[in-house]
């Protein structure tokens, strides 16, 4: 599909590369793991092993040192391979809270070695079931004790727990009644879950719709060594917000890869199907939605861009962001909707994939981030309507 290359890309040659790394990864590899629930760890450990989870580590810790753009256009090609880059794309993004906020030992100590591999820091432990959207309502607290902090309290959703040997932890260091602004007050923590296995930590895992190891974590007087505190103590929530741009950018890349997937699949269908003697797709009311969810994956691809390109300028593309993950998300599952259908009864069968990655692009709609919250930002902060919440 041609003419779904973006025009004059400077990544062509990049997503050749992965394209050629996913096919060795073809729908049978994710259709025995989403059977068993199981972690794709040689799909992992190739990507790990060809640079692409370090790309955006600094070339001096060990890093491919490349743009947010490149990023992105490794996560769409993944998807629109057919593969998923849930399974590692937060490796990519979180050590940017150690990068910008980390000590100088802390970089030197982990980047490294996440870029190499050697270490994976793909959990992200934010979510908690009470509070949910409402992040400052968090309840898990890190008490310092000489030198540690003492961690208690509960999350969920943390995906990749179990596969992962650190977690960027967010917990709350001064209790919400004690502080001006309730973003006050939260601090950042590298859990190195390996030391505390057992001890203080408990990670049980989630069945979901889709495989996507996401887990339950629980914290019993986890002890933390006080060293592991990213920057200044009660700033922590300002860190994870300085990192939701590329976050957004990077998820609105894997929708448009699925997306891409999706409608390359029905479109190949729709011309090999006859029925009635000719193609379904030569009726317009099977080729009307495929085309729909094409235009609308473009125009979320442009937003998108927009967003990377702002990025790499060190402007803050906040509405790009947001807008290219909502819009990136809407395009994927009415690409996915019109390729099931396309597929008719077929689209239900496991062995075509595309119930699986109908599945699997659900999510974007929900997480890192709900649509309804992109519009309350967009509401907001763009149009400058009164705060809903
Ligand atoms: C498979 C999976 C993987 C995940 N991985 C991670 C992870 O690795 N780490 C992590 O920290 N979290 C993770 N999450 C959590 C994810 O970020 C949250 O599910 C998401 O932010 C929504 O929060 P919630 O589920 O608590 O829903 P709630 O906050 O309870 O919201 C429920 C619904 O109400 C709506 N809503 C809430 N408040 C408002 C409002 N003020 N105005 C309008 N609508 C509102 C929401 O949009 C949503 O549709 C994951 C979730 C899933 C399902």
């Amino acid at each position: 599909m041609d003419q779904m290359m973006t025009e004059s890309d400077p990544h062509a040659d990049l997503r050749e590369e992965v394209a050629k790394l996913c096919a060795r990864f073809p729908g049978e590899y994710w259709r025995k793991l989403d059977e068993v629930r199981g972690y794709p760890t040689e799909f992992v450990q190739a990507l790990t092993e060809a640079g692409y989870l370090g790309a955006l580590i600094p070339e001096e810790y060990g890093g491919a040192g490349l743009g947010l753009s490149a990023a992105a256009a490794i996560l769409e090609e993944v998807q629109r391979q057919g593969c998923n880059g849930a399974a590692c794309h937060a490796q990519m993004y979180i050590m940017g809270t150690i990068l910008r906020h980390g000590s100088a030992a802390q970089k030197q100590e982990y980047l490294p070695k996440i870029a190499s591999g050697e270490l994976r820091l793909q959990a992200f432990g934010v979510t908690e079931p009470t509070s949910g959207t409402d992040t400052t309502a968090l309840r898990t607290f890190a008490r310092r004790e000489g030198d540690k902090y003492i961690v208690n309290g509960q999350k969920i959703w943390t995906s990749r727990a179990e596969h992962s040997d650190l977690m960027l932890l967010l917990a709350r260091t001064t209790p919400r009644d004690q502080v001006a602004k309730k973003t006050e007050g939260l601090s950042t923590f590298i859990v190195d879950m390996r030391k505390v296995l057992g001890k203080g930590l408990t990670i049980r895992p989630i069945r979901t719709m889709m495989n996507h190891n996401s887990c339950e974590v629980f914290f019993d007087n986890m002890e933390v060594p006080a060293e592991n505190l990213v920057g200044e103590e009660g700033k922590g929530f300002r860190y994870i917000l300085d990192g939701m741009n590329a976050e957004r950018l990077l998820i609105a890349s894997e929708c448009i890869g699925d997306a891409k997937w999706f409608i390359e699949k029905a479109v190949n269908y729709a011309k090999e199907r006859v029925l009635f003697g000719r193609p379904i797709g030569q009726n317009q009311g099977v080729q009307f939605p495929i085309a729909r969810a094409y235009a609308q994956m473009r125009a979320a691809e442009a937003i998108v861009q927009k967003g990377l390109e702002k990025f790499e300028r060190g402007e803050r593309p906040g509405e790009e962001a947001n807008m290219g993950k909502m819009l990136a998300a809407e395009a994927s599952w009415a690409a996915g909707e019109a390729c099931v259908q396309t597929h008719g009864g077929f689209g239900f069968a496991e062995e075509y994939d595309v119930e699986r990655k109908f599945r699997e692009t659900r999510l974007y709609q929900v997480a890192p981030i709900s649509t309804n919250l992109i519009l309350s930002y967009l509401g907001e902060h763009v149009l400058g309507m009164p705060r809903s919440y």
